[in-house]
């Protein structure tokens, strides 16, 4: 058996109960086959078995008071993944279905994702299985400052830099940073994703979404096609939505779709942005209300964006949410793109069956590293206590993504899978961190 495969068996045999993060390492591992069999110093490093078992993993008791005045338990999880390169970095997710093997998923991924923006970063993620949605100000507020009795003491700007994710916004990363702030004295970038007004960054909030255009662009570019004039269908309204339709928008594409976890709209004539921002950034509402102002607009209950026919989807939503049906819908419809602004939307089956048909494909991990990156700008704004223009960080974004993707497909070509950017990102990003790992010796 190859190392690759003995790899696979042992995790699956050593973690039980934790499907995404098998899921995710799987793709990983496999991508890295021709890798390991090139040169045997990987197997005899062990780079496999020290990749794929974190640094450290913290899990801990979140105990708050409702506005009814009872007190609510939660879990809270950081796992700290890998720091050959960097601090630990990467976003804190606040949803029910929060659990160890979604938050060491997220955390392997970011590793890789965080390797390719070419920024100083290691691999992180946390969270809780708290749900902020329905909750009030202060049941949020309560909520984040005891998560961050305890995270306080594992994260700092040199060692861990936790950001959001789906359910971490503006409003938590406030509470958050204010409560650091409280505990500690000390004013310094321990987060990321922070208000303008206390050291966050310009383009942070759009960073996802518009970098997320910025490697299709670059990616239609080099396959001789391009936006302009093109359909587009994307999933999700959150922050990654709503900045990836502006940018689409920017660029010339009509955005015909946007879904929340109640269902969808379709809007033939293009999504009316601002009456999103309206619906979801100010009043935290549902996407079923877009059809009140927009009477020629459908919406339907449940999942459904994937039906209607497009040249490009983009799934930003959540972890597969894009299946092999949907994938089947989409290139039966003629669809040449899929890039994916949500982290592992599409499933192994759906992302192999539309490279098989020759779909453009473009795996979160090196399209959606917008949001990472800018957050990386923000830690180096912070330690030299200035803040750049919304310019001159969205100028580095568009430079960023264009290596990322540079550096993808040269690593496809590299190792004979010209334009499988699944591998390429991978390899990519398996490179400077293992080399990393092999010069710091067996830590
Ligand atoms: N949660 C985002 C991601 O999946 C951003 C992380 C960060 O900015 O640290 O990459």
């Amino acid at each position: 058996m190859s190392y690759v495969e003995d790899q696979l068996n042992e995790l699956i045999r050593t973690n039980p109960n934790q499907p995404e993060f098998i899921e995710a390492a799987s793709v990983v591992l496999k991508s890295l086959e021709p890798v390991m069999e090139a040169d045997g110093k990987y197997r005899k490093s062990g780079i496999l078995e020290r990749l794929t078992e974190p640094d450290r993993q913290i899990r801990f008791r979140v105990a708050w008071t409702d506005d009814a005045g009872r007190v609510q338990v939660n879990r809270g999880y950081r796992v700290q993944f890998n720091n050959a390169i960097g601090p630990y970095k990467g976003g804190l997710r606040f949803h029910p279905s929060v659990n160890i093997s979604i938050i060491k998923f997220l955390g392997f991924e970011q590793i890789f994702k965080n390797s390719l923006t070419s920024l100083p970063i290691g691999g992180g993620k946390g969270g809780s299985d708290f749900d902020p949605k329905g909750k009030s100000d202060r049941e949020v507020m309560a909520f984040c400052q005891s998560f961050m009795n305890e995270l306080y003491r594992h994260i700092g700007p040199d060692v861990d830099v936790p950001a959001g994710d789906i359910g971490v916004g503006g409003r938590e990363i406030g509470y958050l940073y204010g409560q650091y702030k409280k505990i500690t004295n000390r004013y310094e970038g321990i987060l990321t994703g922070k208000g303008l007004s206390y050291g966050g960054s310009l383009a942070r909030t759009e960073a996802t979404g518009y970098g997320l255009l910025y490697f299709l662009e670059a990616m239609l570019k080099a396959n001789g096609k391009s936006l302009e004039g093109k359909t587009v269908v994307i999933s999700g309204s959150g922050n990654v939505a709503i900045y990836a339709c502006e940018k689409a928008q920017q660029l010339g594409a009509k955005v015909v779709t946007l879904c929340d976890s109640t269902g969808w709209v379709y809007d033939p004539d293009g999504i009316d942005l601002p009456a999103v921002k309206e619906i979801k950034e100010i009043r935290r509402g549902r996407i079923s209300e877009y059809t009140k102002d927009h009477a020629h607009a459908q919406y339907h209950d449940g999942r459904g964006v994937w039906s209607i026919p497009c040249d490009i989807a983009l799934p930003c939503a959540t972890q597969n949410e894009l299946g092999l049906e949907d994938a089947k819908e989409l290139v039966k419809n003629g669809v040449f793109a899929v890039a994916e602004g949500a982290n592992m939307p599409t499933t192994p089956d759906a992302a192999k069956y539309l490279q098989e048909n020759g779909v453009l494909y473009a795996p979160g991990k090196a399209s959606n590293a917008g949001g990472v990156a800018v957050s990386a700008l923000e830690m180096s704004q912070n330690s030299q206590r200035l803040s750049w223009t919304f310019d001159e960080v969205d100028s580095k974004l568009q430079q960023i993504m264009n290596g990322i993707f540079s550096n993808v497909s040269s690593a496809a070509e590299k190792y004979g899978m010209a334009k499988n950017y699944v591998a390429g990102a991978n390899i990519a990003g398996f490179l400077k961190v293992s080399d990393a790992m092999l010069s710091q010796g067996i830590v």
